[in-house]
């Protein structure tokens, strides 16, 4: 019965921000994580080696554990180490079923490893429904009352469209996938894939007519310019924006086309689903009843409020298959300081804006077609070789593909490759005609000196007028 893990995770969400003080959060804060980490040693090999013992040490004298690390101790991670990690990497691969369980028990998630190694990530199915609990109350936190509620009661479901990667066990095809019956008889849940056709897509979600919509904020921002262009007809009530950092320019797109809608932040992860959200005000909360954010500069040092820092230390307070604090997480956010007019005690935050552009290419009767980061980066995936990659649309149509290759692998192969796949994808496109590219091998690929991020895909065109 998930639906009882969900409603009590929903109603303390609700409950504690709305009635506790800052204080009394974080005091629900640390008796959890005092319970997690008493669990993580005493049920985990990871656990009793990075914690100790004897008296439980403040979490800040843990060491931190980065991706890499945790999957060469996989097993050791988890609560049963008969788990292996080729028994969830074979898991993971089979799509038939996305509702069906690990050993019956447990959610297993993979991150989509377009920068670096593929995690693999395991929840229970209690916790996996509690996160979702919490989740939906934080997103929705200010329309969850009575007279909202009240309006969808009667046969008139809540519509919600997810825009998603839905070809893997990702964790927002598993957030979309996860829904208890009694939640049905209130809320209709579809999702569409960002790899389908758009203009397949912009009609179903024509018929469809979504109260909530969701998605990576690049790829709305493609629907968006769909909507200025008048192929798109959308007036929904709610748009949130998930699993990459928005950037300022995504959101006014947003916010000119969709003028009714209200656009809600959220942070989160594979490794832990509810690490911010957004409330009626604009500010992105961090749920500290949920888990504890401790924003590092690069040394692993925390950064005072007001302070970017390079990373982020994770500890979810809610995965008790996997336990997982002070986990890195290549995130740059900044602590505000005060407190927010809403009246939430939880503390504040600001997720630096994702480095990676949308592409806006013409086609043969000269009309713009936006093109977001993801399925541009599919393209670089397993590809054997590769070890780096670039892509930049450095003038109008015209594209550099840059890559590095791994030490030992040939060339030609990995270049003959990346110009098939997109031929390919500029002829599903209806862009053959009209975009160039050029395969460019490079010794390495520079990050950004502000930011020390690799921009990935990089648009050096200004966007068309539209926007204006
Ligand atoms: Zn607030």
């Amino acid at each position: 019965m998930a639906i009882l893990p969900f409603a009590a995770a929903a109603i303390g969400a609700l409950y504690r921000e709305r009635r506790l003080s800052a204080a009394r959060v974080k005091e629900v804060q640390a008796a959890k994580l005092r319970f997690l980490l008493e669990h993580a040693r005493t049920h985990t090999n990871l656990g009793k080696a990075r914690i100790g013992i004897s008296a439980l040490p403040p979490l800040d004298a843990i060491p931190p554990i980065t991706k890499s690390e945790l999957m060469e101790r996989f097993s050791d991670s988890l609560t049963d180490p008969t788990i292996g990690l080729a028994e969830v990497e074979d898991f993971v691969r089979d799509r038939s079923d996305f509702g069906r369980l690990l050993r019956g028990r447990y959610v297993a998630a993979t991150t989509s490893g377009t920068t670096g190694k593929v995690g693999y990530f395991l929840t229970d199915a209690r916790s996996f429904a509690r996160q979702n609990g919490a989740l939906f109350a934080r997103i929705l936190r200010h329309r969850l009352i009575p007279r909202e509620v009240i309006r969808f009661c009667f046969g008139r479901r809540y519509r919600m469209a997810m825009t998603i990667a839905i070809d893997g066990r990702y964790i927002s095809r598993l957030v979309g996938g996860f829904s208890p019956r009694l939640s049905r008889l209130l809320i209709q849940m579809r999702l569409f894939s960002i790899m389908a056709d758009r203009q397949e897509t912009i009609r179903a979600l024509n018929r469809y007519r979504p109260h909530y919509l969701h998605g990576y904020p690049t790829y709305l921002e493609t629907l968006a310019h769909a909507q200025l262009q008048g192929d798109l007809h959308l007036q929904p009530e709610f748009i949130s924006l998930g699993s990459e950092p928005v950037s300022a320019l995504a959101k006014a797109t947003l916010q000119k086309a969709f003028p009714m809608s209200e656009i809600s932040e959220t942070y989160g992860a594979t490794e832990c689903l509810v690490m911010a959200n957004q409330c009626r005000l604009g500010q992105l909360h961090v749920n500290e009843d949920f888990c504890v954010l401790e924003p590092v500069d690069e040394q692993g040092r925390p950064v005072p409020p007001g302070t970017q820092s390079a990373k982020v230390l994770v500890t979810n307070l809610e995965n008790l298959a996997q336990p997982l604090y002070r986990y890195e997480l290549p995130d740059s956010v900044t602590l505000l300081p005060g407190p927010c007019e809403c009246g939430a005690g939880l503390t504040r935050i600001r997720v630096e804006g994702r480095t990676d552009d949308t592409f806006y290419l013409s086609d043969a009767v000269g009309r713009f077609q936006a093109h977001p980061p993801l399925p541009f980066e599919t393209l670089f995936l397993n590809l054997p070789g590769l070890a780096q990659y670039q892509l930049v649309h450095e003038a109008q149509n015209q594209l550099k593909i840059r890559f590095v290759r791994e030490p030992d692998a040939d060339l030609g192969p990995i270049g003959l490759e990346l110009a098939r796949r997109f031929t390919a994808y500029l002829e599903q496109n209806a862009l053959g005609s009209t975009v160039r590219y050029q395969v460019e091998p490079v010794e390495r690929i520079e990050r950004e000196p502000t930011s020390h991020k690799i921009r990935q895909v990089w648009s050096k065109v200004p966007r068309p007028g539209l926007y204006a």
